[in-house]
C-alpha cells in the first residue's frame, strides 16, 4: 500500500512536537537567557528581549558576555530606560549594527512609558514596538509568554526545508515553511518548541554534514539520506556585486580629526 502525502502530515503533526520535545528535555543548550526545560523558574521578558536582539546577525558566543554585563548594569528594562545613550553605545561597542543599540534604548522607554515597564504578551503590541519586528515579536511571544507564536529564525528555516523537502529558494521558501510550522506549534510549550527548533539547527540539523543519524526528526524527514541535503534551503541566486574604489579622506586641525556622526537611519547609520 502506498504512504500518501496527507498520510505523512499526519504522521509528522501527531508526533514532530513530541519527539523534538523530548530531545530537547535532554539536549537543550545551556543559554544564560534561557531557562531550562522543566525547570519551575518562569522567563523573564526582559532577558529574553535582550537576547533575541543581540543575537541578531550576531553569533552565540559572541553575544554572552554582552549579555553578561548588559544584564549586570541594567538589570531590569526600567534601568536600561533610564541609562544614558552615551553609556548603552558604549557597552554596544563590537557587537555591530549600532541601530540596533539605538532602537533597544527606544524599545525599553517605550515599555517604560506605555506599558508600565513591563513588554506586552501579545505578537501584534510587542511588534508596534521600536526595533522588534515580525521575528522578534514572535519569538519573544512564544519563549517569554507562552503564546503559540510561529517563529522562524535562520537555524528552524534551515530545518524546516530539509523536513518538509522544500525546494523553492529563500526568501519566497519563507512562506511554505511558516504554513509547514503553524499546525506544528504544541500549545503547551510553544516556547520550548520554538527552541528546541533552534538548538537542532544549531547543533545537529547543522548547514554542513548534518547528523542525521541522532536526529530526532530523522524517521519522516524527506530530505534525509540525499547526497544534496546541505543544498537545502535554495538560497537565492546570487546578484553580481559591483566592485567600486575609493580612498578614504579626512580633515585634521590642531592635531585633531574632524569626525561627524552620521544619521541614525540609512547606511552605516
Ligand atoms: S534528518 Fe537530517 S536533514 Fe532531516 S531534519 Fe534531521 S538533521 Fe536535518
Amino acid at each position: 500500500m502506498s504512504v500518501q502525502t496527507s498520510d505523512i502530515d499526519e504522521g509528522i503533526a501527531g508526533d514532530f512536537a513530541a519527539r523534538l520535545l523530548r530531545w530537547y528535555d535532554a539536549s537543550a543548550r545551556v543559554l544564560p537567557w534561557r531557562i531550562a526545560p522543566g525547570s519551575a523558574s518562569v522567563p523573564d521578558p526582559y532577558r529574553v528581549w535582550l537576547a533575541e536582539v543581540m543575537l541578531q546577525q550576531t553569533t552565540v558566543a559572541a553575544v554572552a558576555g554582552y549579555f553578561a554585563r548588559f544584564t549586570e548594569r541594567w538589570p531590569t528594562v526600567a534601568h536600561l530606560a533610564a541609562a544614558d545613550d552615551a553609556d548603552v553605545m558604549a557597552a554596544w561597542a563590537g557587537l555591530g549594527y549600532y541601530a540596533r543599540a539605538r532602537n533597544l534604548l527606544a524599545c525599553a522607554r517605550a515599555v517604560v512609558a506605555e506599558h508600565g515597564g513591563c513588554f506586552p504578551d501579545s505578537e501584534t503590541a510587542l511588534r508596534a514596538l521600536p526595533g522588534i519586528g515580525d521575528y522578534t515579536a514572535a519569538s519573544v511571544a512564544a519563549i517569554a509568554f507562552g503564546q503559540p507564536a510561529v517563529v522562524v529564525d535562520a537555524n528552524i528555516e534551515r530545518v524546516m526545508a530539509r523536513h518538509r523537502l522544500i525546494e523553492t529558494p529563500l526568501p519566497l521558501a519563507k512562506r511554505e515553511i511558516r504554513a509547514a510550522l503553524a499546525p506544528l506549534v504544541p500549545p503547551d510549550r510553544p516556547g520550548d518548541f520554538a527552541q528546541a527548533l533552534m538548538d537542532l539547527g544549531a547543533t545537529i540539523c547543522t548547514p554542513r554534514s548534518p547528523a542525521c543519524a541522532i536526529c530526532p526528526l530523522l524517521a519522516d524527514c524527506r530530505a534525509r539520506g540525499r547526497p544534496d541535503i546541505e543544498r537545502l534551503p535554495v538560497k537565492p541566486p546570487k546578484k553580481a556585486k559591483p566592485h567600486r574604489h575609493g580612498l578614504a579622506h579626512w580633515i585634521e586641525r590642531d592635531a585633531q580629526i574632524w569626525l561627524v556622526r552620521r544619521p541614525g537611519k540609512g547606511m552605516l547609520g
